[in-house]
């Protein structure tokens, strides 16, 4: 199968919203009036971002739902995307596999795949998307004020316990690891919150790298600090709610770990005025994403931790850096 043909049977679709899509030099997009265009790019290398034995199907629901998460942490509505795709091989199992992942996800959010570039390489799958929102009204890192309450999404830590016991450092039991692998392999892009949020969150972003860290770009482009609970934090990893028979062996210094510096978690992290909490509780309702408050923006530089007594706890909690 040559490189057209790989093309036109598994990445061509229909557009509906674009003006022009798979086949010319450029694809055609027309954002509506009064709308500005939010743009974002990640890339998944094999090796660094997932193993070469990853189910296919799983790999393209997670290249597109990592930067979905983008758009949502922007409070965009996603509108297309394109795929850049160096592959060893023209395999069709694993070709048919990955395009039914990324399309899948992609028809659930109307995202509509218009173009892209295909080479032969070491496997390298980088994906832009575009979204939209009206002028002004993009959620952004630097809106963060001292007393407005600091939330965040679902749950976090999860996929990070996936790795840990993919790489053999721990053991989870089965139906525990299957939960968490979930968690790891088909994050979900919190869209319909991000949407939700526009007019109510004071900041927002995604966390891929790790909630402290992540947080620690929202206080600098903010000028703020925060004081964070890890009480509130360590209920957020979904693991610790498995069966006590079960959680004992955890420990629970890994699970604040995974928590709070786990990464690939794809939840949004988000500031609201103590004056939106009915408002962020009904955002929250109405896009079916649970959010938990977390702790509260101040104006002293810093991030502080606190257990359930207010008492600091020391940290030296690291989020994920490719060049650290
Ligand atoms: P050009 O050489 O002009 O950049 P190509 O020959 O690389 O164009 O690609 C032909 C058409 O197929 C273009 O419309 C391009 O956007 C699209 N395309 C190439 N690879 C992909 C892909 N992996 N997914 C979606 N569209 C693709
Ligand atoms: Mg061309």
């Amino acid at each position: 199968m040559g490189e057209f043909d790989l093309i036109a049977r598994y990445f061509t679709r229909p557009v509906r919203h674009a003006a022009l899509g798979v086949g010319d030099d450029c694809a055609l997009l027309a954002p509506r009036p009064g709308m500005q265009l939010a743009i974002s790019s990640d890339m998944l290398v094999e090796g660094r971002h997932f193993f070469a034995d990853v189910d296919p199907e799983a790999l393209g629901h997670k290249a597109l739902a990592v930067n979905l998460s983008d758009l949502a942490a922007c409070g965009a509505r996603p509108l297309a995307f394109t795929l850049a795709l160096a592959l060893p091989r023209a395999d069709e199992a694993w070709l048919a596999g990955f395009s039914k992942g990324l399309l899948s996800l992609a028809d659930a959010h109307g995202c509509e795949l218009v173009g892209g570039d295909t080479t032969q390489g070491p496997l390298n799958i980088c994906i832009t998307v575009f979204g939209e929102v009206p002028a002004g009204q993009a959620l952004l890192r630097s809106g963060a004020r001292a007393g407005d309450d600091i939330y965040v999404s679902g749950t976090v830590g999860d996929a990070r316990l996936a790795l840990e016991a993919l790489l053999g450092h721990i053991h989870l039991p089965g139906e525990l690891l299957a939960q968490a692998r979930q968690r790891l392999e088909r994050p979900t892009p919190r869209v319909a919150l991000g949407l939700a949020l526009r007019g109510l969150a004071s900041s927002a972003m995604d966390v891929s790298d790790g909630l402290l860290g992540d947080f620690g770009h929202i206080l600098k482009a903010s000028g703020v600090g925060a004081c964070i609970r890890t009480d509130e934090t360590i209920k957020l990893i979904a693991a610790g709610a498995y069966p006590s028979s079960a959680t004992g062996q955890f420990d629970q210094k890994l699970l604040q770990q995974c928590t709070l510096a786990g990464g690939d978690d794809y939840e949004l992290l988000f500031t609201a005025p103590p004056q939106h909490r009915a408002a962020v509780a009904a955002a929250a309702a109405q896009s079916q994403t649970a959010v938990t408050c977390i702790g509260q923006v101040q104006a002293e530089p810093g991030l502080r931790l606190v257990d359930a007594q207010g008492q600091p706890v020391e940290h030296r909690f690291a989020s994920f850096d490719h060049f650290a």
